[in-house]
């Protein structure tokens, strides 16, 4: 989009992602022809509350076209996950060298409490919508102060796709995010949901969901909705299934297990066009579950095999995450995770290193207990061991890690599993 000469830019970039080769999957970008996965959401909700009669807009994400440092913005705005925390950092501290100022917002300014030292002019604790504007009009008349902390969890608020649409090219990634919910009742020790989204499940209004859809569907019909649980209301995400089943598109989401106990709305997600549900399993192995405080699987672990016939027998396909690292893994517990994987035909497994993530009751437990042996952010892919695992060393637990992706992509373990 050409810049407007009257009025000042603002810069909006999200920051490189560190992939390693094991997670990158870039072979899928290939066979879609595409650049990307999804672009994440929080840039276009603030894009999406940025009065255009006073500022340009420019939008880069990092890890599809490179930065344009030679842009002379009045502001940049970055948002940070903690494993491109440092990419973030990289970027502000070059457009601070040029008297820019930066704005970081995203989970990890918002939950890592030992943030000291950072290049940025100010950072945005919780959900930056609701002070937005604020933050613009202290900008504008050059008071911008270096800590903005929002507690509130406000309503979702409808996106103007039309708007948001002219600065993001979507036509580059596979799926069009949208996000319906926020939130998740459950309580996994693992997971940072609940400090930054809650507990209580927040949800957009239908309708404008609905006109959001159907302002990209003629030429995006992959959806993602970028929720914590698509299920984390039933009720609500009854009333949305239903409400998607008109329209001409395939959806995924991330959900808790209990789906597949729920006849109704898988039906219902069925008919709206669900094509995949992430969901997390993160293991075959009753006390690992119980270290996660993974209630939700608990209370259906035994009924696993149930949980994939229910949700396949609805055309829906599964696609599991699994996590290891837990101090009752052993080294058999790579080839259990394998076996379960191949037992249940699962083709698309994601397994992660059990990674302490600012902000949760498991980062707490390793800080207390001096088990934390990394402090590098960029390691934090979910690939690298962050702390001192209980029964094996942090190297054999990343060489096992590597040894189950080898091992569940490799062409005989696809042919078994299809
Ligand atoms: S069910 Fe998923 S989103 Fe909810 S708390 Fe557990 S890991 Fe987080």
């Amino acid at each position: 989009m050409k810049s407007h000469p009257e009025k000042e830019t603002i810069y909006f970039i999200v920051p490189r992602f560190p992939y390693r080769f094991i997670t990158d999957f870039k072979f899928s970008l290939k066979i879609y022809n595409m650049k990307g996965y999804s672009f994440p959401l929080a840039l276009p909700s603030l894009i999406n509350l940025t009065d255009e009669t006073r500022w340009n807009l420019v939008v880069t994400d990092e890890n599809i076209s490179p930065i344009d440092y030679h842009l002379q913005p009045s502001l940049v705005v970055l948002t940070a996950m903690t494993c491109f925390f440092d990419s973030a950092v990289k970027i502000a501290k070059k457009f601070r060298q040029k008297n820019i100022p930066v704005i970081c917002g995203g989970i990890h300014v918002s939950l890592y409490k030992n943030l000291k030292e950072h290049p940025f002019s100010s950072i945005v604790i919780g959900e930056g919508e609701d002070i937005w504007n604020e933050i613009l009009d202290d900008h504008s008349k050059g008071l911008l102060k270096p800590v903005y902390t929002n507690d509130r969890h406000s309503p979702l608020l409808a996106i103007n796709a039309e708007k948001v649409n002219r600065y993001i090219d979507y036509s580059q990634y596979i799926f069009y995010s949208i996000q319906a919910t926020r939130g998740c009742p459950f309580d996994c020790n693992f997971c940072a949901v609940k400090e930054f989204n809650g507990r209580e499940t927040r949800h957009r209004d239908i309708e404008s969901i609905l006109d959001e859809i159907r302002h990209v569907q003629k030429t995006k019909k992959e959806i993602f909705f970028v929720d914590d649980n698509i299920i984390g209301d039933k009720k609500y995400a009854k009333d949305l299934f239903h409400a998607l089943a008109g329209e001409d598109i395939f959806w995924t989401s991330q959900s808790s297990v209990n789906i597949a106990f729920e006849k109704d709305l898988l039906h219902l997600a069925a008919q709206s066009g669900c094509e995949y549900l992430f969901l997390g399993f993160e293991s075959p192995q009753k006390e690992s579950l119980t270290l996660l405080n993974k209630q939700v699987n608990l209370s259906g672990q035994d009924r696993y095999p149930e949980i994939f016939h229910n949700i396949r027998s609805h055309g829906i396909e599964i696609m599991a995450s699994f996590i290891l690292g837990n101090d009752s893994d052993t080294r058999e517990s790579f080839k259990r995770i394998i076996d379960f994987i191949e037992k249940n035909h699962i083709v698309f497994a994601m397994v992660n290193i059990l990674t302490p993530l600012p902000g949760t009751k498991l980062f707490e437990t390793m800080v207390s207990s001096s088990r934390m042996i990394d402090d590098d952010f960029s390691h934090y892919d979910l690939q690298h061991a962050f702390f001192a695992p209980a029964k094996m060393s942090a190297a054999e637990l990343e060489s096992g890690l590597c040894s189950v992706y080898q091992e569940i992509y490799n062409l005989n373990s696809l042919y078994r599993k299809t």
